[in-house]
């Protein structure tokens, strides 16, 4: 593998505006892909991965120039991509060829696939049809079908076959890069295994480059030597896939890799919950943009209880503040839609949110117990901005006011969490003596609060 980068993106953008009213005026801006940096070497494998809307398509766009991005820069063997002119523009087409997701709308059905797989080399000014059939011929076998296929139409051929021949389409220009979209998620988990091992064996055969595009780790796992994992629009961990998977360092990339199913019936999976919804990327959250889902959200200084009652309080203070509780959605928690809240047993009420929220019926503290249970009678009584007050005040964390930047953990590792923040290391530690003093003061003070200074 060369160690200089075939493809180098660096800074990537990709911004819309959003534009409201008769004179278009900007309104707001939909960050699909904010400031990326991802590099492929010729012969490797690198994957991207992330949740539908996370940004991996429109960085794909991005690259190829098929948008133009806002900002940053794309290497292809060291030049700019993005200052190309059309004829240097043509040639990085023809050296990074794309396959799509769907291989059944890949191909017109009214061309037999020798047509199709020889199109690319038409667009690109090969005329001699008979040297075309012959090209087509050795691709389809190539990728494993026969060369008496070529006259074939693509109705004639299952999922899994077309994607073959899309592969064997897209080697036709003799390309040095291959981005792949999903190229297995329509398929039949039966025979995604088999497009994947073919992918491997032509990068192996044709030593080129693959960035590869998926949703699910499994698929990244199978074939790529590195992945970015992305989230809202950012990449928030990058390393070798072999590293990543014995011991992931950002809380996002542990549940997906959580969602991948086991093949051994023994190995619990799914145990990692997401919660809140998937923000919406024209008004990303502040700081840490995983916040409002992160099952590892770093709690108050003063405070240490049960992580996942923390992560429940901090979903009730989210809905509050995005959605508003209103009386009539308690009534909507409590089973008692159309009646009044008036009379009702205040303690049913109040476990009523706690069990919308997952929140327990005591939390582990005592403090945070009495402004929870404050909170909730504020929502109770109507007051919902006297809620969100004592809940803003009490339950704020780090992770929603400070954005973490991506920075080295280990050689080749990149990972954007407070978690492994130097500076959040330190305020762990005084975390910790916070709490020390917390406890003994509680406790009646048996040791003085100078005794931890020292
Ligand atoms: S910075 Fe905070 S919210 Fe973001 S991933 Fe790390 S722990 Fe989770």
């Amino acid at each position: 593998m060369s160690d200089q980068p075939l493809l180098e993106v660096s800074g990537l953008k990709q911004h819309y505006p959003i534009t409201q009213g008769l004179l278009n005026r900007q309104v707001g801006t939909v960050k699909a892909v904010d400031g990326i940096d991802i590099q492929v070497r010729a012969g490797e494998t690198v994957g991207i991965v992330g949740e539908s809307g996370c940004g991996k398509s429109t960085t794909v766009r991005s690259i190829l120039q098929l948008e133009e991005p806002t900002d940053g820069t794309v290497l292809f063997k060291g030049e700019p991509v993005t200052s190309f002119e059309q004829e240097k523009l043509k040639k990085f087409r023809r050296s990074v060829q794309l396959i799509f997701q769907d291989p059944d709308s890949s191909f017109d059905p009214r061309m037999t696939i020798g047509e199709s797989i020889a199109e690319p080399l038409i667009i690109h000014g090969m005329r001699n049809t008979d040297k075309h059939r012959s090209i087509a011929m050795n691709l389809l076998d190539r990728v494993g079908l026969s060369t008496n296929d070529v006259d074939r139409y693509p109705h004639e051929f299952s999922g899994g076959q077309k994607q073959r021949i899309a592969l064997a389409r897209a080697l036709a220009t003799n390309p040095s890069l291959i981005v792949a979209d999903e190229p297995v998620s329509a398929l039949d988990v039966s025979i995604q295994a088999n497009v994947l091992s073919l992918l491997e064996d032509l990068q192996a055969e044709f030593g080129i480059g693959i960035l590869i595009i998926s949703h699910n780790m499994g698929v990244i796992r199978e074939v790529c030597d590195r992945v970015n994992v992305m989230y809202l629009g950012e990449i928030v961990e990058s390393g070798p896939v072999e590293r990543i998977f014995e011991s992931p360092a950002h809380p996002y990339t542990t549940a997906l890799l959580d969602s991948v199913p086991s093949p051994d019936p023994d190995t619990k999976t799914g145990s990692v919950q997401l919660s809140g919804e998937v923000p919406d990327p024209s008004d990303p959250p502040t700081g840490c943009r995983f916040h409002t889902r992160c099952p590892a959200v770093i709690q108050p200084d003063d405070y240490d209880f049960e992580q996942s009652a923390w992560r429940a309080v901090l979903d009730l203070r989210i809905h509050l503040r995005k959605h508003g509780i209103n009386r009539e959605a308690v009534l909507e928690f409590v089973g008692e839609s159309g009646n009044s809240l008036d009379g009702m047993n205040t303690t049913k009420i109040k476990n009523a949110i706690r069990n919308e929220f997952g929140i327990p019926e005591r939390i582990g503290d005592s403090t945070a117990e009495q402004i929870l249970d404050q909170a909730l009678e504020s929502i109770i009584a109507g007051n919902q901005e006297s809620a969100q007050k004592q809940l803003r005040n009490e339950f704020s964390t780090v992770c929603e006011q400070k954005h973490p930047s991506l920075s080295t953990v280990e050689t080749d590792r990149n990972v954007a969490c407070l978690l492994h923040d130097g500076q959040q290391v330190t305020k762990l530690a005084q975390k910790q003596e916070t709490i020390a003093r917390r406890v003994v003061r509680n406790a009646g003070g048996v040791k003085g609060e100078d005794s931890f200074s020292q």
